[in-house]
């Protein structure tokens, strides 16, 4: 339905800059267009996992008793999972709206790179499924002063994409080492790829390349959010496609200046 939605702004875009009068143009007033269009697709988005959820319970209230163990945890499972999506989901909304007007607060403490990538494969795991993740983080990497739970947030919509966009038996990596005055965080996976002209586009709001993910569920605001997230704490995120074999390669360069002081050292904050 987002692809859906997605098509419905590029046509209505369309007919704006077509509109013979301004009359016309203003009618078909873009801005209009997309707020509607928005508020459809997030009642969508809300509303699918809902009934999944809606219905589990129903089932499982009326004829629970005929289901036997493996059936009911089964469903259970599913209800779960579509849970946590809408969980995601809402999560993904609320990030955008605090990023566009501006009160995100950045609650900075010295983050161990080591605990942070562990924190963000562990909730990204559902999505990882049984592809193998090779973790390679440089020994002595300095802590960095960052907020911890923004920082979590980007590394697993980066793994949740890998995962997406990649088949379910291939490999993620996530590297990390310095760079002169830099922490450089990698995420690598195994799937098609970016096309080129997609690859700083993906970065926009509800950009979503058409040919990948006509499938898979997403709303296209993830990787938005890792952008905003992680210039607001001072670093950059740029998106390439693999040199060594296909497969698309995230680069988060975080400043070393974000390191806390020396031990005994007065805080920053
Ligand atoms: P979503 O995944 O919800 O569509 P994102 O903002 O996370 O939104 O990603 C935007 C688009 O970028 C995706 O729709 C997909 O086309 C492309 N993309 C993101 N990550 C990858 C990846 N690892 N491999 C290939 N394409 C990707």
């Amino acid at each position: 339905l987002l692809d859906a939605l997605i098509d419905q702004i590029a046509v209505a875009m369309e007919r704006v800059r077509l509109a013979e009068s301004a009359d016309e143009a203003r009618m078909l007033s873009e801005t209009e267009r997309l707020r509607a269009a928005l508020l459809t697709s997030i009642s969508h988005d809300l509303r699918t996992p809902l009934a999944t959820i809606m219905g589990t319970i129903s089932s499982l209230r009326t004829y629970g008793a005929l289901y036997d163990d493996a059936t009911r945890e089964e469903m259970l499972a599913a209800a779960q999972e579509e849970g946590e999506r809408l969980n995601r989901f809402v999560a993904n909304l609320l990030d955008m709206t605090r990023l566009d007007t501006g009160a995100l607060e950045l609650k900075r403490e010295p983050v161990d790179l080591g605990d942070l990538v562990g924190t963000a494969l562990r909730r990204a795991q559902p999505m990882i499924g049984h592809r193998k993740v090779d973790v390679s983080l440089a020994p002595d990497l300095p802590l960095l002063r960052l907020d911890f739970v923004l920082m979590e947030q980007v590394l697993v919509n980066l793994l949740d994409n890998a995962a997406k966009y990649s088949p379910p038996q291939s490999r993620i990596a996530i590297r990390a080492r310095q760079e002169d005055k830099q922490v450089i965080i990698e995420v690598m996976d195994e799937g098609t790829g970016i096309p080129e002209d997609a690859l700083e586009r993906i970065f926009d709001k509800f950009f979503r390349v058409k040919a990948a993910d006509r499938q898979r569920a997403g709303t296209g605001l993830g990787l938005a959010i890792c952008r905003g997230f992680v210039e607001a704490m001072g670093g950059t995120i740029v998106a390439e496609n693999r040199t060594d074999r296909t497969g698309a390669l995230f680069r988060i360069a975080l400043p070393l200046s974000v390191a806390p002081e020396p031990e005994g050292a007065a805080s920053l904050a």
